[in-house]
């Protein structure tokens, strides 16, 4: 039989139908309609952008391997995207995108050195079924530099880490450290680092990691294996090594030690190291002194909220990736309101696109203020522990100090214990770190406030009180 795009299709659907959800096939595979077959590409429309964003987060797989048994291992997947609602044209038109704009991040192989004996280095990234050591670079690949907006806000960030990026290790910035509030690029920056790394240098092995991760996997390799050894060898023979969010290694004296111990290996080598957290190194607190004098041998690199001219060009650049044509005053109607920063703006972004293609509605000056309207009300502000003894003490009409000081008195031992207790519901802090913050207490007496509160709401009516108001004042 020759082959068409239609039995092609068929062929795979049937595939497909057999390996995901009814209800999935019939939402996300039904409406496909198959238009082109060249060579070893088929060509298929799908109705928006956003249908094909979710085929490829969440059919990727099944399409490429049913593809596979259809066409051979070069099989190629391209998709005619219907640009519905697209403003001021009633015609729909098409875009042709091919399927993953960039090929997923391969495993890398790593050549250990030989006094760590090869075999018996565990990689805490195991990736089950595999003989050799292969390293998950867990980069994201759509966190480049091309989609990474330049502004005044991060420029500074955004060069050192294009020069790192080709030069890594090579340049005075290391380790480089990326900080800065939430929302504002730390991630994205840091894994587009490692994306050009990997573009540049294919040999090279990069790592990124969450601090909460490494912080998991140090506990794991030390309570349950007994391999700290291991541990570290894995993390010295990363050639680029990249730790997100290292503020969470507050008040973690043991993984501190280790990762000191890795850090040093690595830098002495001329290996890259790139850390992202919500503070410049100078306000971290519970951080080892020489580990903190450690992160200001390279460059501190501050992330700013993005200014007017850098939001709008952050709006166009995703509506662009998006598909989607929006007027020039909703544009900027949005970037005039929301100014925070990064992740808020997406998130209007996409609820715009989703209520329009939902409602038919266009892209028009009243929908955005409906959504800004909705969203500013409905997100949840970040709280930090700073945050919330501020609030807690301006309740009870306290001072800070008084707050924090050793008094036993009743009322301030309460507020103290209520800003202890909020700060471990609302922040991701630890224990130990609550503690020190709020008067320099140990992790203990955050643990018995927190008991102290559970207990006083359920039988104090007054106290029940002061939890509740506090936390609608949090939440606002
Ligand atoms: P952080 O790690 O600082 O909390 P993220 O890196 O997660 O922030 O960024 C939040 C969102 O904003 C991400 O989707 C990211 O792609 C986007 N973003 C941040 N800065 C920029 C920029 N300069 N250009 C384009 N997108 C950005
Ligand atoms: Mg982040």
């Amino acid at each position: 039989m020759i082959k068409s795009a239609e039995n092609v299709w068929a062929a795979c659907l049937n595939f497909i139908k057999d390996n995901i959800t009814p209800v999935g096939y019939k939402t996300w595979f039904e409406p496909i309609v198959p238009v082109k077959l060249e060579a070893e590409a088929l060509t298929i429309q799908v109705p928006s952008k956003f249908f094909f964003e979710f085929l490829e987060e969440n059919y990727v797989k099944v399409l490429r391997t049913a593809l596979v048994r259809e066409l051979g291992k070069e099989a190629r997947l391209l998709y005619d995207v219907r640009l519905e609602n697209s403003y001021s044209s009633k015609v729909p038109q098409t875009v042709k995108i091919p399927s993953s704009n960039r090929s997923p991040m391969q495993p890398q192989s790593v050549n250990f050195p030989s006094k760590n004996i090869s075999r018996e280095v565990k990689n805490p990234f195991v990736i089950p079924g595999l003989q050799k050591v292969k390293v998950e670079s867990n980069l994201n690949p759509n966190y480049c530099f091309d989609n990474f907006m330049e502004g005044e806000s991060n420029r500074l960030g955004r060069s050192a880490g294009m020069a790192v990026a080709n030069k890594p290790g090579g340049t005075s910035f290391n380790p480089l450290m990326i900080y800065g509030g939430v929302g504002l690029g730390k991630t994205h920056l840091a894994h587009a680092i490692g994306v050009q790394v990997k573009d540049k240098y294919p040999d090279k092995t990069v790592l990124y990691v969450s601090t909460e991760k490494f912080i998991q996997q140090y506990g794991d390799a030390v309570l349950k294996n007994n391999n700290r050894n291991d541990f570290l060898h894995f993390y010295q023979m990363i050639d680029v090594l990249i730790v997100d969010d290292i503020q969470f290694l507050s008040g973690k004296t043991k993984t501190q030690d280790a990762f000191f111990q890795i850090f040093n290996e690595l830098h002495q080598n001329g290996k890259q190291v790139i850390l992202t957290s919500d503070k410049s190194p100078v306000d971290m607190q519970d951080i080892e002194q020489r580990l903190l004098s450690r992160f200001k041998w390279g460059l501190s690199a501050e992330l700013q909220a993005p200014d007017y001219e850098t939001r709008i060009n952050i709006l166009k650049n995703r509506l662009f990736r998006d598909g989607v044509i929006v007027p020039e005053e909703v544009i900027e109607f949005i970037a005039k309101h929301i100014k925070t920063n990064v992740r808020e703006l997406e998130g209007v972004v996409t609820s715009l696109i989703a209520q329009s293609a939902f409602n038919k509605k266009d892209f028009s000056l009243s929908l955005a203020k409906s959504i800004i309207d909705k969203f500013v009300k409905n997100t949840k502000k970040e709280v930090s522990v700073d945050y919330i003894q501020k609030v807690v003490s301006k309740y009870f009409e306290i001072d800070l100090e008084t707050l924090q000081s050793k008094t036993r008195k009743r009322h301030i031992v309460q507020a103290r214990q209520l800003a202890m207790f909020f700060s471990k519901k609302m922040t991701k802090s630890s224990l130990a770190s609550i503690g020190s913050q709020i008067g320099k207490r140990d992790h203990a007496t955050v643990l018995h406030a927190c008991k102290t509160v559970d207990n006083l709401s359920a039988t104090d009516k007054q106290f029940k009180k002061y939890v509740d108001d506090i936390s609608k004042k949090l939440s606002f």
